[in-house]
């Protein structure tokens, strides 16, 4: 199947109130420009210095997502252009970003990305982390940032059921969140869910963006430099 033929067919399960973003991580410029040729605008990379170098090359009507952990010392590279920081994790990291956005005279979409998978290696705010910064007020000091939602990432397993009832909790966990803390925030409304392997189950649990790379560009291979 060619990149091409893999967008028409993850396209033909996401419904247009559906964000997909296509995960282009470790793929050369040529597999981005053959999505952007049929339509596709907003990618998704987890590297700061990968993306901002696909950035400089590529057209600049493409929306750029920063989708994977970030380091409070690459935020700087990523603040000039990106349009979504899916991964904020920390209060800390929101505070780097706002005054990287503030330098570039930017305000910066960001998705609080919460832990909710089983295993303990994924990054992400704990539901009682998150009100307790949330109850601090610190985010009103926050001038560019707009937070926009939530994003997880489900347990990596086959257990459809288990995958399943992780997304139905983010999407608790937003609702929660949206009704006790953004309540008259129309721009909080996003939930960043699903996979190659688990969108439809996301879309199915209310996802609103779907973060889909080897299901369109093929499988990677990461080299060892
Ligand atoms: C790599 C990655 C994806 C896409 O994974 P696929 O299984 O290739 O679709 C989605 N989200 C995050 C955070 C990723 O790092």
């Amino acid at each position: 199947m060619s990149i091409v033929e893999n967008i028409n067919s993850v396209q033909k399960e996401v419904p247009s109130h559906v964000k997909l973003v296509a995960v282009s991580k470790t793929k050369p410029n040529e597999a981005i420009e053959e999505a952007y040729r049929v339509g596709q605008r907003v990618f998704g990379e987890n590297k700061p210095q990968e993306l901002t170098q696909k950035w400089n090359d590529l057209p600049k009507d493409i929306e750029w997502h920063m989708i994977g952990h970030l380091q409070t010392n690459k935020v700087k590279y990523i603040a000039p252009f990106v349009s979504l920081i899916h991964s904020v994790d920390s209060p800390k990291l929101l505070a780097v970003i706002d005054k990287e956005a503030a330098k570039n005279g930017r305000v910066i979409d960001c998705l609080f990305q919460m832990h909710i998978a089983e295993e303990e290696t994924k990054f992400g705010f704990d539901y009682a982390d998150l009100s307790e910064f949330l109850e601090s007020g610190a985010l009103a000091d926050l001038r560019n940032v707009r937070m926009v939602g939530v994003m997880g990432m489900a347990t990596f397993t086959d257990n459809r059921e288990q995958v399943s009832s992780e997304f139905r909790h983010l999407k608790e966990i937003f609702e929660k969140i949206k009704q006790q803390y953004f309540a008259k925030d129309a721009h909080f409304k996003e939930i960043s869910m699903g996979m190659s392997d688990d969108y439809p189950l996301a879309i199915a649990e209310g996802s609103t963006i779907v973060r889909v790379g080897s299901a369109i560009f093929g499988g990677r291979v990461y080299s060892s430099k």
